[in-house]
């Protein structure tokens, strides 16, 4: 037989839980009450103190809070990285990373169980899209592992498995419930969101006014080689890209980053550094060259340290922005999809 599901509390905006109240014929401060304690982190309805009992019962009879599970955690002692594989109501896994900086504690959040983006150096891509995460999944990643540590996030990255941007409506939802004052309380500009370059969508986001980071993967800036490493370029080229990445950048008045991974041979040369140079004249960005990690396709290999500087300084002379990532996680295959496979493949 089916699980039967009850709805979720965590996840629902103030006015979806003021409906609730206002159904069940409850004073109008109720609702208000109730959504401080969903997002004070309460794990059970009969922890809201300040709500009657009967109001409790009839809140019970349809509702739960529910949060992800932690499956397993695997630390990188070095960097103190820590990869969680989380389990959703449906039993799917998804990932979470926690990354520690001197600046404070970030963590890389799935919007997706699973991509259907199929990027060639990607263990998410391998399995393609389960499903979309809702609101809450991708907020109750936060929360558990705020709640394991004992610590607070600073810094969210929306990097794990999953185009943010294919899953739009919930991971706009997210944002909004992130930084609302009475939940997490998190600046935007303490988020970035980061895209594969679905182009309309960048141009959405733009709109939407939610202020967040944008990062965009680009490896490559010529159109027939980021098709095949990336399949979405097919139906969002370069052209199309950049003019929405612009956009971003003028609506917003942020600047962009640009992701690169570099592939010993594939696009590290001196003629893929002056394309890429030319791509980028005159826009407020910043390029971020990632050594690929390889446990991703071990066919690709990664650029040595020399010809990561070289393709730096190309973009240095040419006034763009440039930094080299460091590889926290490295050793516990802290790229999206990773732990998750190895799980897989133990049990
Ligand atoms: S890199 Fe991102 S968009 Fe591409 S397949 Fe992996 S999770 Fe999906």
């Amino acid at each position: 037989m089916d699980k039967i599901y009850k709805k979720n509390l965590f996840g629902l905006s103030i006015d979806e839980i003021q409906t609730i109240a206002d159904e069940n014929g409850w004073p109008s401060y109720r609702g208000a009450q109730i959504f401080r304690w969903v997002y004070q982190g309460v794990a059970d309805i009969d922890e809201m103190s300040n709500l009657p009992l009967s109001a409790r019962e009839a809140l019970k009879k349809q509702y739960q809070i529910f949060h992800l599970q932690i499956i397993k955690k695997i630390e990188e002692k070095k960097t103190k990285t820590t990869k969680y594989l989380l389990r959703t109501e449906d039993d799917l896994l998804i990932e979470a990373v926690l990354l520690r900086y001197r600046h404070g504690n970030s963590l890389c959040v799935s919007s997706q169980a699973g991509c259907s983006m199929a990027c060639v150096f990607c263990a998410s891509a391998t399995g393609g899209l389960k499903r979309n995460l809702s609101a809450a999944e991708m907020l109750s990643q936060v929360y558990v592992v705020e709640r394991d540590t004992g610590q607070k996030i600073s810094n969210v990255v929306m990097m794990g498995s999953g185009e943010p941007l294919d899953n739009y409506e919930n991971t706009i939802g997210f944002l909004n419930l992130i930084s609302d004052k009475d939940t997490r309380n998190l600046s935007k500009r303490n988020i970035t969101l980061s895209t594969c370059g679905i182009a309309d969508k960048i141009v959405l986001l733009a709109d939407s006014k939610t202020g967040v980071n944008l990062s965009v993967s680009l490896h490559s800036p010529f159109q027939d080689q980021r098709e095949m490493m990336m399949p979405v370029a097919k139906n969002f080229p370069l052209e199309k890209l950049m003019e929405a990445c612009s956009y971003y950048v003028q609506k917003t008045k942020r600047r962009i980053t640009f992701e690169y991974a570099l592939i010993a041979g594939v696009n590290d040369t001196l003629g893929h550094g002056q394309a890429l140079a030319q791509l980028l004249r005159g826009l407020n960005c910043l390029v971020n060259l990632i050594p690929i990690n390889q446990a991703s396709n071990p066919t690709l290999k990664s650029s040595n340290d020399e010809a990561i500087a070289a393709f730096a300084e190309i973009l240095t002379k040419k006034h763009i922005n440039t930094t080299v990532r460091r590889t926290l996680g490295s050793s516990i295959n802290a790229a999206c999809g990773q732990l998750k496979s190895g799980f897989y493949k133990e049990v």
